[in-house]
C-alpha cells in the first residue's frame, strides 16, 4: 500500500505542496496545529505587489480559494489541531507519532511550519509594550485589513482616527547588538505597502519610514516603492533611537537624518515597528523530533543549498515556504510546488510506490466531501456517515 507524504504546517506553502503532490497522483496527509488553515495570510490587508494580485482583495481571499481546492483533492487528507510528536524509521518508511498518541506512516516529510515575527518588547527604546500607540507592523496589518477591528480605519488605541504615523524598518533584524545579523527580506515591501495603502486611503495622512536601506528586490516591489512616494510617504534614512509618550498619548520620535547628517523629531498619532521574523515556535524542539539542522538564524537547513535547497539535512526530510527564511507568498507557492516534484522524483528513485488510484485518502479512508478532521483522529467510513 502507498504511503501519504507528510506535511507539516497548513500555510500557503503546505497546503500547495498538498496541492501540487495531489496532481501528480501521490497522497498527502497535511497536519496543522492550529484549528484553522492559511497560516499568517488571512491576516494580510492587501497582498503586494499590486500590479498583478490574481483579482484577491485580500490575503483570506486567496487562502480561502486553496482551501476550496484541498476540499477537492482527493489525495490529500488534512488534521486540523495536530502536531508531530515523534518520528521513528526511516525515508521511505517513517512511522510518525501525533499529538493524540496516534501513529501514521509516512514515505517522507516536508516542513512548511513558516515563521513568527519578532517581539520588540525588550527593545526598550521603542516602548512597545508600555505606550499604546506603538505597535508592530502584524498589528498595523489587522488594523488596515477590512476584516480587522476597526474595519480597516487607522486609529489610535483610544479609538480617535489616527493622522500621523511613524514606521521604524529593522527592528529585531541587522541589529548585532541582539544577535540578529540577518536581514528579514520583506519588512521594507510589507511597510511599504502598509505606508502606501494609508496615503491612498487619507491622501491627507503624514506617513514617515525610517529606513536603513530600502530592499525591496522583487518583480514589482521597486514599483510598488516608487507608488508610496508619489502618494506622498516621506523616507528618512536614519535609526530612530528613541520613541517617548506625550501626554495626549502621542509618540516623539527622535532619530538621526543619516543622510543630511542632522537630528530629526516629530509627533505621531501612531509608531509602526517593522518587525523582523524569527522561526517558527518551537523549531529547535521541531527539529530535534525530525533529527534536521537548524542554521545560525535558526531556521531550518538545506543540505545543498545550489543544487537541492529544499532538501533538510536528512534523507526524506524537505523544506517549503518559510521554514528556510523570510519569503513573499508568490516565493513560498514557487517552493511549494518545486517541493512536491522533488519529493516525487526522489521517492520514484527509491522505488517507492506512487500511484494507488483506488485509494481515495493518504490514510487509505474515504473523506467526507468538503470536510477536514479537526483533530488528529482518522476518519472512519461510520464516523463521516453519522456528519
Ligand atoms: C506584516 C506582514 C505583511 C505581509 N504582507 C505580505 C504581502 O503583502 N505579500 C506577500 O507576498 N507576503 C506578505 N507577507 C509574508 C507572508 O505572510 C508569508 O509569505 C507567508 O505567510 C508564508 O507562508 P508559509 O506557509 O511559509 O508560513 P506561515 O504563513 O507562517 O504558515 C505556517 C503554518 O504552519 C503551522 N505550524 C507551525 N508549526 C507547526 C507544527 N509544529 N506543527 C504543525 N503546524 C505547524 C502554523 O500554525 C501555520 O499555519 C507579510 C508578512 C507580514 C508579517
Ligand atoms: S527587509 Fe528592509 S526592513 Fe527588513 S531587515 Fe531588511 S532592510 Fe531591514
Amino acid at each position: 500500500m502507498t504511503k501519504p507524504v507528510c506535511i507539516v504546517g497548513g500555510g500557503v506553502a503546505g497546503m500547495q505542496v498538498a496541492l501540487v503532490l495531489n496532481t501528480l497522483g501521490v497522497a498527502s496527509l497535511l497536519v496543522e496545529k492550529s484549528s484553522a488553515l492559511g497560516g499568517r495570510v488571512p491576516l494580510l490587508s492587501k497582498t503586494f505587489p499590486f500590479f498583478n494580485n490574481d483579482g484577491f482583495n485580500d490575503g483570506k481571499e486567496f487562502t480561502d480559494t486553496l482551501e476550496r481546492e484541498l476540499r477537492l483533492a482527493l489525495l490529500s487528507e488534512v488534521r486540523l489541531n495536530t502536531t508531530v510528536d515523534r518520528v521513528d524509521g526511516d525515508f521511505p518508511d517513517f512511522r510518525i507519532r501525533l499529538n493524540d498518541g496516534s501513529m501514521v506512516n509516512a514515505s517522507s516529510i516536508v516542513v512548511a511550519t513558516g515563521f513568527t515575527p519578532f517581539d520588540p518588547t525588550s527593545l526598550k527604546e521603542y516602548g512597545y509594550g508600555t505606550y499604546p500607540n506603538v505597535v508592530t507592523a502584524s498589528e498595523l496589518e489587522w488594523m488596515l485589513n477590512a476584516r480587522g477591528p476597526t474595519g480597516g480605519r487607522l486609529v489610535r488605541r483610544d479609538g480617535k482616527p489616527a493622522e500621523r504615523l511613524a514606521i521604524v524598518f529593522c527592528v529585531g533584524s541587522r541589529n548585532r547588538r541582539i544577535g540578529a545579523p540577518f536581514c528579514s527580506r520583506i519588512c521594507c515591501s510589507y511597510s511599504t505597502k502598509q505606508a502606501s495603502t494609508v496615503m491612498e486611503r487619507n491622501p491627507r495622512a503624514v506617513v514617515v519610514c525610517f529606513y536603513m536601506d530600502v530592499r525591496t528586490y522583487d518583480r514589482g516591489f521597486e514599483e510598488m516603492y516608487s507608488l508610496a512616494q508619489e502618494r506622498g510617504v516621506r523616507y528618512v534614512r536614519g535609526r530612530v533611537s528613541q520613541c517617548k509618550q506625550l501626554a495626549d498619548g502621542s509618540i516623539s520620535v527622535r532619530a538621526e537624518n543619516t543622510l543630511l547628517s542632522r537630528p530629526f523629531s516629530g509627533e505621531f498619532d501612531l509608531v509602526s515597528l517593522s518587525t523582523g521574523m524569527r522561526p517558527c515556535e518551537n523549531a529547535n524542539e521541531l527539529a530535534r523530533i525530525l533529527g534536521i539542522g537548524c542554521g545560525p538564524d535558526g531556521f531550518f537547513l538545506s543540505r545543498e543549498w545550489f543544487r537541492h535547497p529544499h532538501d533538510a539535512t536528512r534523507d526524506g526530510v524537505f523544506l517549503a515556504g518559510c521554514a528556510t527564511g523570510m519569503k513573499p507568498i508568490r516565493n513560498c507557492m514557487i517552493d511549494g510546488a518545486a517541493v512536491a516534484a522533488r519529493v516525487t522524483a526522489a521517492l520514484r528513485e527509491t522505488g517507492s510506490p506512487l500511484f494507488d488510484r483506488n485509494r481515495t485518502t493518504a490514510t487509505g479512508l474515504h473523506p467526507a466531501a468538503g470536510e477536514f478532521s479537526t483533530s488528529s483522529e482518522p476518519k472512519t467510513h461510520d464516523s463521516l456517515s453519522s456528519t
